[in-house]
């Protein structure tokens, strides 16, 4: 069993576009290309070719490379079934439960809708890697565009079932400004504040944050901790349902 080689490559202001290689096979995926350029200058770097586009939803720094990349390459692009109409050149729509293989390794998908309705998540268990575009990120989570606190909050639910082990590889470096909010919420949570020193570190020495680990996210990142009675007290919510504690930190979070 070969695991997949990954790569960051930075895009944009702060997008992470993840290459993804199956070293066996000698296949080569992208995660959301932001971009073109950097995606051709870094396969380039490494003489690969491109085989696959794997799109997480539709927003424009996310399928902004796809047309210039399958031009140049004649790869495959596959996004979600539930919004092919907006993801541009799309060869396979995919839904939850559904496989995509690269090489020797699989993606499980899942559809997470919230941040937008048709967001999905590739998760290749034997790399312990997922992809979780605008979902979540590092002691964070995406915005509510076209989704409410409950569909977000179930969408979470599905991801943060996975093993600690996942390395969650989300799609923007917002983890600094995340961290100054979550303390605001959940200021005495340990894992939380160990949390906020690494990132702190990480940035400190130019460094990234992403891929963090998902056992960490499930005991320092708030919108993961929406069910946690302390939080609910935090915000004034003692003994409220997850979705509204989930609903009032995503609120704060929009006019922090
Ligand atoms: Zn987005
Ligand atoms: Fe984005």
């Amino acid at each position: 069993m070969t695991r997949l080689v990954i790569e960051a490559v930075p895009a944009l202001k702060d997008n992470y576009v993840w290459l993804a290689r199956e070293p066996g096979a000698g296949v080569t995926a992208v995660v959301d290309p932001a971009e073109p350029g950097p995606v051709v200058a870094a396969l380039e770097r490494h003489g690969w070719r491109l085989d696959v586009i794997l799109n997480t939803h539709h927003h424009g720094d996310h399928v902004g490379g796809n047309r210039a990349l399958k031009e140049k390459y004649g790869c495959k692009i596959v996004g979600p079934a539930a919004d092919r109409e907006r993801i541009p050149l799309i060869d396979q729509a995919v839904a939850e439960g559904e496989r995509v293989a690269l090489g020797d390794q699989q993606a499980e998908v899942f559809d997470i809708p919230g941040h937008t309705r048709g967001h999905i998540a590739y998760w290749f268990a034997a790399s312990e890697a997922l992809f979780c575009g605008d979902t979540i990120f590092s002691l964070g989570c995406g915005r509510l565009f076209e989704g409410d606190p409950k569909t977000m909050w179930h969408s979470i639910g599905k991801l943060r079932r996975l093993p600690d082990a996942t390395r969650v590889f989300c799609a923007h470096e917002y983890t600094q400004s995340n961290a100054r909010f979550a303390l605001t919420v959940d200021p005495d949570n340990p894992a939380l504040r160990a949390r906020v020193a690494e990132v702190d570190r990480l940035r400190a020495a130019g460094q990234s944050t992403v891929p963090s680990l998902l056992g960490v996210e499930k005991a320092a990142n708030p919108f993961l901790r929406a069910d946690d009675p302390v939080l609910a007290r935090n915000v004034g919510l003692a003994g409220a349902d997850a979705v509204a504690v989930f609903g009032e930190v995503r609120g704060r979070k929009d006019r922090f």
